[in-house]
C-alpha cells in the first residue's frame, strides 16, 4: 500500500490522515505535540466551522462532537455608531448550522482515534533536514504544520498575497458564563460586531474541554485601542482587559458578559500574523518535493472565521485528487494539479477575506444596511460564510449589489 507522511496534526492533517487511513493507505502522522498536551494546552482558534466543511468531516464519520457542541443556526452583524449604540444590527439564519469544536478537544480526540487504528504518530517537531531524508522513504509528503517555521520551505506567491504584513491583532478568550443573546434567545448565532477604524468583536458558542462556552474574539486593526494584548501574559489580566474594551466599544455585548469567568487556565490567546498565499510545492535540499496544505499555503486573516472551514475544503480535495490517483507517482505536476483543484475554492476566500479587512466600500455599506431591512439579504450575506464563491454574484462589484438589491425589493 502507498505510503504517505502527514507532518502537522490540526484539522487539515488529521482530516487527510484519517481518511487515507480509512481508505487502507500506510499513513505516518508526525506531530510536535502529543494529544494529551494539545488536550491541556492554549487554545488555538474560534474554529466555528460552517456547513459544508462540517459535512466533509461527516462524510469521514469523524463529526464525534456534533451532538455535544451548540448549532449555531444565525449568523448577526452589529455596526457600532460613533456613541457605541448599535447603528445597524441584525441576524441571518444559516441554510445548515455551523459549530465549535475546540480544536483542543478535535486534534486531541481525532489524533487517539488514528493511533486506535492503527496510524502511526510521530511525536517530532520535523524540521526541513528531517523531510529530505522522508520524502525518499514515503511515496508523498504532506505539510500541514499551519502558520509553524516550516512554512518557509514555501515561497510567498506575490502575485496572490495582497499583504506582507499582519492586519490584525488578535485576542481571543474562552468563557463560562456568558448571558443569552436578549434579542433571539430561542438559538445559537454568531455575533460580528464591527466597530468602524477599530476592529472587529465576534463572539460565539462553543464545545470545549469543559462543556458548552462562548468565545469571546477580538480584531484589532494594528495600533488602535483593541491591539493592546501584546505582552499581557496573565490570563486574568486578559479577560479583565477584554471586558473593559467590551464595555467601551461593544457596550450590548458587555451587557450579556458582567458574570464571565474563563474556562480554564489556558483559555487565552493573543497574537498576529500577516495573510499569505504560498507556492504550494516545497522543494528540498536533496532534490525532493514535498506539498503544502490549507494554512501553510493559504492562510488568511480569521476575520471571515475561514481557515478551520478551508483546511477541511483542503483536506478534502487533497483526499480527493490523492485517491484518484491511484498508483502513479505524486510527481510535481500532480502536486500543482492537488493544489490548483483547492485553489478554485480557496480564491474565493481569499478575495472576500481581503476585501472584509479594508474599509468597505459604499456599495457594501449598502449592502449590509439591507440586509437590516430585508431578511432575505441577511440570510444571504449570512450563508456567505458556508459559500464565499457566493460574494461573487453579489458583494464585490456595485453594480451586481445594486441589481441584487433591487431584485430583492421586486420580490417584496
Ligand atoms: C484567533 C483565531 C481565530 C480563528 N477562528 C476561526 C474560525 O472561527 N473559523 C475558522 O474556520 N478558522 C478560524 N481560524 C483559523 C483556523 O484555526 C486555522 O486556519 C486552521 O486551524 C488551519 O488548519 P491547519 O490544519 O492548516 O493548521 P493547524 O490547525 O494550525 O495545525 C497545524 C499543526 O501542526 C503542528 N506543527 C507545527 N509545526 C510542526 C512541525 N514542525 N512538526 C510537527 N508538527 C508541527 C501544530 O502544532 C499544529 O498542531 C482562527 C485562527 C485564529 C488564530
Amino acid at each position: 500500500m502507498r505510503k504517505v507522511l502527514i507532518v502537522g496534526a490540526g484539522q487539515s492533517g488529521l482530516q487527510i490522515a484519517l481518511g487515507l487511513q480509512s481508505h487502507g493507505y500506510e499513513v505516518t502522522l508526525m506531530s510536535n505535540r502529543t494529544a494529551d498536551e494539545i488536550r491541556s494546552g492554549r487554545v488555538m482558534s474560534t474554529q466555528c466551522m460552517f456547513h459544508t466543511a462540517l459535512q466533509h468531516e461527516r462524510d469521514l464519520e469523524l463529526n464525534f462532537w456534533e451532538n455535544q457542541a451548540p448549532r449555531i443556526e444565525g449568523l448577526g452583524v452589529s455596526v457600532a455608531a460613533p456613541d457605541s449604540s448599535r447603528a445597524i444590527d441584525w441576524v441571518g439564519r444559516l441554510d445548515g448550522f455551523a459549530q465549535s469544536v475546540d480544536q483542543r478537544v478535535k486534534m486531541a480526540g481525532w489524533m487517539e482515534t488514528f493511533a486506535q487504528r492503527g496510524g502511526q504518530v510521530v511525536i517530532h517537531g520535523a524540521a526541513v533536514g528531517d523531510l529530505d531524508y522522508f520524502s525518499r522513504t514515503y511515496d508523498l509528503v504532506l505539510v500541514a504544520a499551519g502558520k509553524g517555521e516550516l512554512v518557509t520551505m514555501f515561497e510567498r506567491d506575490a502575485a496572490r498575497s495582497v499583504f506582507d504584513a499582519p492586519q490584525r491583532a488578535l485576542a481571543v478568550a474562552y468563557v463560562h458564563g456568558l448571558g443569552p443573546r436578549p434579542e433571539h434567545p430561542d438559538f445559537d448565532a454568531v455575533r460580528c460586531n464591527l466597530v468602524p477604524g477599530v476592529g472587529e468583536l465576534f463572539v460565539m458558542p462553543t464545545f470545549t474541554n469543559t462543556g458548552r462556552a462562548d468565545i469571546l474574539f477580538f480584531e484589532g486593526v494594528p495600533g488602535g485601542p483593541l491591539d493592546a494584548f501584546k505582552g499581557v501574559k496573565d490570563p486574568s489580566e486578559h479577560l479583565a482587559l477584554t471586558l473593559e474594551l467590551l464595555e467601551k466599544y461593544v457596550p450590548w455585548e458587555y451587557a450579556r458578559a458582567t458574570k464571565v469567568e474563563l474556562t480554564d487556565a489556558n483559555a487565552t490567546l493573543a497574537g498576529r500574523y500577516a495573510p499569505t498565499v504560498r507556492k504550494p510545492i516545497g522543494r528540498l535540499p536533496g532534490g525532493g518535493a514535498v506539498l503544502g496544505v490549507a494554512d501553510v499555503v493559504v492562510a488568511n486573516d480569521p476575520i471571515t472565521g475561514q481557515g478551520s472551514n478551508s483546511a477541511s475544503k483542503c483536506a478534502a480535495s487533497y483526499l480527493s485528487s490523492i485517491i484518484e490517483h491511484g498508483d502513479r507517482p505524486f510527481d510535481e505536476a500532480w502536486m500543482q494539479s492537488a493544489f490548483d483543484r483547492y485553489w478554485d475554492t480557496a480564491q474565493h476566500v481569499v478575495k472576500w477575506t481581503n476585501a472584509m479587512l479594508g474599509v468597505p466600500p459604499e456599495h457594501v455599506l449598502e449592502l449590509i444596511g439591507a440586509a437590516g431591512q430585508a431578511q432575505p439579504v441577511a440570510d444571504r450575506f449570512a450563508n456567505g460564510f458556508d459559500d464565499p464563491a457566493d460574494f461573487e454574484n453579489f458583494f464585490f462589484d456595485p453594480e451586481k449589489t445594486a441589481a441584487y438589491l433591487e431584485s430583492v425589493r421586486a420580490a417584496a
